[in-house]
């Protein structure tokens, strides 16, 4: 399934985070994944989104805990939210053993196959950011369920 992210999106987002006590904002990036920019605060919101790894990530989430049933593009934000939040938690030491470790499984492994992800979702920092998803899901609730509504008032699928 294909999504297509509308700048209101990027707008309504921004609000959210801002109400719920977040410094991190989000910016609409065409070229981009969807993904997290510690050097701005910035989550990049990319244009389009395919779902294709999903379940694997879903599987993870419930491995480590997740009982509440929203959408894997709620859950996609808050993994990079997440690391927003738990970044501090790594030396920069740490943080780059993270990346080396990534940028290695992707040259090892096929980025199409399960395998790939399920390494990447092994690493510190994935762990932390999933870990802090699922907490914030299964605590706010109320918070994540306008943060759904957000979502899915902005974005055309086709
Ligand atoms: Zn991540």
């Amino acid at each position: 399934m294909e999504i297509t992210y509308t700048k209101k999106l990027v707008k309504e987002v921004n609000k959210w985070l801002k109400k719920n006590g977040f410094t991190t904002r989000c910016a609409f990036d065409k070229e981009s994944d969807l993904c997290y920019s510690p050097d701005e605060d910035l989550i990049y919101v990319p244009k389009e989104y395919n779902g294709e790894p999903d379940s694997l990530f879903m599987r993870c989430l419930r491995n480590l805990g997740l009982t509440s049933d929203f959408d894997t593009i709620t859950l996609s934000f808050l993994h990079e939210l997440g690391h927003a939040q738990t970044l501090h938690l790594l030396t920069t030491k740490e943080s780059k053993k993270c990346d080396v470790l990534k940028a290695m499984y992707a040259v090892a492994l096929d980025e199409d196959d399960d395998d790939f992800y399920l390494k990447y979702w092994e690493v510190t920092d994935e762990v932390m950011a999933n870990k802090w998803a699922v907490m914030y899901a299964d605590c706010f609730d109320k918070k994540v369920q306008r943060l759904e509504e957000i979502i899915s008032e902005n974005v055309k699928f086709g």
